[in-house]
């Protein structure tokens, strides 16, 4: 689904289709060339980043599997508190492994601060990160963030796999909400 399918429920388009795309090819001819004779362990973080994952992983030519976890954080309102609980752990052993984390967005980072906290006690080969956006925010916290698609201004947005009430997932392109979305 485009934004001009439903273009009532959205205020500002920030990225299209085709930027989204072209900058995911871009990213994975970094990565391939950073991994070049290694085999990537892609670890996904669901379900943000199911779209990023599929596109980004047949963009690149580097020997790679993958495997999924699911957080959630702690606490009410819409700050993430920094206290993350596995809902669903990899299928993998990563001992040794080189992992590459995928995700959606960085807004504090308190999320992914954890998640390579935890996976680092598994003893990796080592741990880089992959986020297809990343809020100014995120750079106060001490995450070590090597590939980044796009820094977004401080605002909520969907699509690409981003969600509001676990809608707006299948929308292509990247957009903020028109308000009477979220007062219905
Ligand atoms: P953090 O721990 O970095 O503050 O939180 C990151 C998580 O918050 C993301 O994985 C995502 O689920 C959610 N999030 C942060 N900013 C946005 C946004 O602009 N749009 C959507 N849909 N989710 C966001
Ligand atoms: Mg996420
Ligand atoms: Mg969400």
């Amino acid at each position: 689904m485009r934004v001009s399918d439903i273009p009532g429920d959205f205020d500002h388009v920030l990225y299209t289709e085709e930027q989204v795309a072209s900058r995911i090819r871009e990213v994975a001819s970094q990565i391939d060339a950073d991994y070049a004779g290694r085999e990537i362990l892609m670890v996904g973080v669901l379900n943000g980043a199911v779209m990023t994952m599929a596109d980004l992983c047949r963009a690149m030519t580097s020997h790679m599997s993958m495997d999924w976890m699911a957080v959630s954080s702690y606490g009410a309102g819409t700050k993430s508190s920094g206290v993350v609980r596995i809902l669903k752990d990899l299928t993998k052993d990563i001992d040794g492994r080189d992992i590459l984390i995928v995700e959606d967005i960085i807004d504090t980072g308190l999320t992914l601060s954890y998640l390579v906290q935890n996976l680092r006690s598994r003893n990796p080969n080592s741990i880089e990160i992959m986020a297809m956006f990343r809020k100014p925010e995120a750079v106060t916290c001490p995450l070590d963030v090597k590939y980044v698609g796009f820094d977004i201004p401080n605002e909520f947005v969907v699509g690409y796999g981003l969600d509001y009430a676990d809608r707006y997932r299948n929308l292509t392109d990247v957009a903020t909400l028109a308000p009477h979305v979220y007062q219905s």
